[in-house]
């Protein structure tokens, strides 16, 4: 019996079947590479979400890890810790807001921005207590939680989870009309991602995020954008709004910011959003610990270098080119996305998206199908051209294209 066989045997035995992970059991990562249990090696195109924008076992990143765990690792916020403010600083800087609220899981700060808006909305902008909207977008992704499938249009996420939370208003994604529809006195921001990437990388028409921008401002409404995914330099730009030249009221920040090497979330704002919480309002134990900030930290220089981004725009767009050429070929039927970002609609007579990857793992190649035919290309930033261009060689052998 072999080593995998048995590895994933003993999992499937005793944890939750909530995933349905590809067949490999991995031991060590370095770069864009992961190694298995039995030593073949694969090239990681789906970098844990977006959550591996830096690579694995990054240098800066591993030795800001360590040095901080040598320091001190947890205070929690009881008392003061000697990273915090330089994290809180510097990530207000790099989203050009006033304030921050760190928090550890992209739901958790998801759900800090729902707090956020409702708390706002009744102590600043006047909505009468317990009436307080948000609008969100069809075929959303942003999280687990609640009250965050609450607002979901995902059958596998929502059903059976209710009781659901009130309070949320679902329009068509893209549609500037519905949204400008859904819009009340009583609402109190509208929640988007930029590019909808669990809905298979959904860019949405040019002049959206201007709209919502425009209408946002107009209706004294939050514009709080998720770029818990798209964020972070990889659709080429530090977030995804800003190639609508959009700056939203709230930013919502995860997955990257941690580097792959532990959890850290954020709602970043000005001081007239985030300055309605009072000591005792909100909080959590891990959220800013002085680890999470030494890693965050060196994120977020390595981000104001803007050598990610540079990366993300040149290797996206030769990605794209290469992909929109399978378009049309009579496997691929379509391609979306920006940057090192892609959606890939497999025409289902060539294989269902996760028996494309499935083959695609047997030729050393990682990516992950979401509904259905798409496949998501997503790889880490720091991958080189030459392993981006063998990985494409791989997914057209396995499309026979
Ligand atoms: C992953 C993701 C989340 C949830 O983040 P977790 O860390 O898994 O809780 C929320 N929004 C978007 C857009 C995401 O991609």
């Amino acid at each position: 019996m072999s080593t995998t066989a048995d590895a994933i045997r003993a999992a499937d035995a005793h944890s939750a079947h909530n995933y349905h992970p590809l067949p490999l059991v991995v031991a060590s990562a370095e770069g864009t590479w992961m190694t298995d249990v039995e030593g073949r090696r694969y090239l990681d195109m789906l970098a844990g979400y977006s959550a591996l924008n830096f690579g694995h076992g990054n240098r800066r990143l591993i030795d800001a890890a360590r040095a901080q765990l040598e320091r001190v690792t947890l205070t929690s916020r009881a008392f003061h810790h000697d990273r915090f403010a330089d994290f809180c600083t510097e990530l207000a800087a790099l989203c050009g807001k006033e304030m921050v609220l760190p928090m550890n899981t992209g739901a958790e700060a998801v759900e800090t921005a729902v707090k956020t808006a409702r708390k706002w909305g009744y102590e600043v902008k006047g909505v009468p207590d317990g009436h307080a909207k948000i609008v969100v977008a069809a075929d959303n992704f942003h999280g687990r939680t609640t009250t965050i499938v609450s607002f979901s249009t995902d059958h596998e996420a929502r059903d059976h989870f209710g009781p659901y939370t009130p309070g949320f208003e679902i329009v068509p994604y893209g549609d500037l009309t519905a949204l400008a529809h859904a819009v009340t006195e009583n609402t109190v921001a509208v929640l988007l991602e930029p590019i909808q990437g669990e809905a298979g990388v959904l860019v949405p028409p040019a002049g959206y995020l201007s709209g919502v921008r425009e209408l946002t401002r107009e209706r004294n409404v939050l514009f709080m954008a998720d770029e818990i995914q798209s964020g972070l330099g990889r659709t080429g730009r530090t977030f995804a709004c800003e190639h609508e030249g959009v700056v939203p009221d709230v930013y919502i920040l995860g997955k990257a910011l941690g580097g792959g090497v532990v959890p850290v979330s954020a709602v970043v704002a000005d001081r007239d959003v985030l300055g309605v919480f009072r000591p005792g309002e909100h909080g959590s134990t891990f959220g800013g610990n002085p680890l999470a900030c030494a890693v965050a930290l060196e994120v977020i220089a390595m981000l104001r270098t803007g050598e990610f981004q540079g990366r993300a725009t040149e290797l996206g767009e030769h990605l794209h080119r290469e992909l929109n050429l399978l378009v049309g070929g009579g496997a691929v039927t379509a391609v979306r996305g920006r940057g090192l970002w892609a959606g890939v609609d497999i025409d289902p007579s060539r294989g269902t998206g996760r028996e494309i990857s499935e083959k695609l793992m047997e030729l050393g190649v990682l990516v992950k199908d979401t509904h259905g035919s798409t496949i998501r290309i997503a790889p880490p930033l720091v991958i080189s051209k030459e392993d981006l261009d063998w990985g494409l060689a791989q997914l057209r052998s396995v499309l026979g294209a």
